[in-house]
């Protein structure tokens, strides 16, 4: 191994073993069991080599925004490490429905009846039935996806009661520039009147406040990989 990639995986595991302990501290300091506590590592313009270290120092889950990027990095990585998970945390366009239902294990942002509708006859036609989370556009940001919270209530229940979707949780992104607790808060209580048990929010910047309001599943990439490089700009 070079000298290089020595480097990235000690850099790495570190970084995931803090992130870790924080999380493990937080779930302490809200009286909550760690165990409730799911890290779902962001691995987003990472290759596999990145992801093979995580792996290797433990980290089972991991999140991706593409279904064309995670089909580059994850069918050889599943079938090397059957206990895998991994969670689709970005938009899916009706058209890659297939593909996603084939690589993903869990579908966290299922947002609108033409896509629940997909995904419930992908899911009938091939009997595999990735867990989902509804994406609630907590902030009503009008660039970004997810219900808004008036008509989550009405999603939900088409959800499950028209398409029988495996739903199992809510999911958000709060706007950038805001406070993130109002945001989790709101969706802790819209999932508990649905009687939703899991709930995917915080993410490096603010995955302690996430946990203290509830999260089960926090979205961690930067703190975990390092900073993405950022795409060109047009
Ligand atoms: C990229 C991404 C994350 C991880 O963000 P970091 O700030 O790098 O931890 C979490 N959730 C979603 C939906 C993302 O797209």
């Amino acid at each position: 191994m070079s000298g290089q990639a020595l480097d990235l995986q000690a850099g790495l595991a570190e970084r995931l073993g803090l992130v870790k302990d924080r999380i493990a501290a937080a779930a302490r300091a809200a009286a909550r069991d760690v165990a409730d506590v799911t890290l779902v590592a962001v691995s987003k313009t990472h290759d596999a080599t990145a992801i093979s270290t995580a792996i290797a120092a433990g980290q089972r889950v991991f999140g991706e925004n593409r279904v064309q990027e995670a089909q580059g990095k994850y069918p050889a990585l599943k079938a090397a490490y059957p206990d895998l998970v991994l969670h689709l945390i970005g938009p899916l366009q009706t058209n890659k429905v297939k593909e996603a239902v084939a690589l993903f294990d869990v579908i966290e942002t299922v947002d609108r009846p033409k896509l629940a509708e997909a995904l419930a006859r992908e899911m009938e036609r091939t009997g595999r039935r990735p867990r989902c989370f509804i994406q609630v556009n907590t902030g009503e940001e009008a660039q970004k996806a997810g219900v808004l919270p008036a008509a989550t209530d009405a999603f939900v229940a088409e959800c499950r009661d028209r398409w029988r979707l495996p739903v199992v949780g809510l999911m958000c992104i709060p706007p950038f520039d805001q406070e993130p607790s109002p945001h989790f808060a709101l969706l802790r209580e819209i999932a508990r009147r649905h009687g939703l048990a899991e709930l995917s929010m915080g993410m490096s910047a603010d995955y302690e406040i996430a946990i203290r309001l509830g999260a089960t599943h926090v979205r961690v990439g930067t703190a975990i990989f390092g900073e993405r490089p950022r795409p060109p700009s047009a």
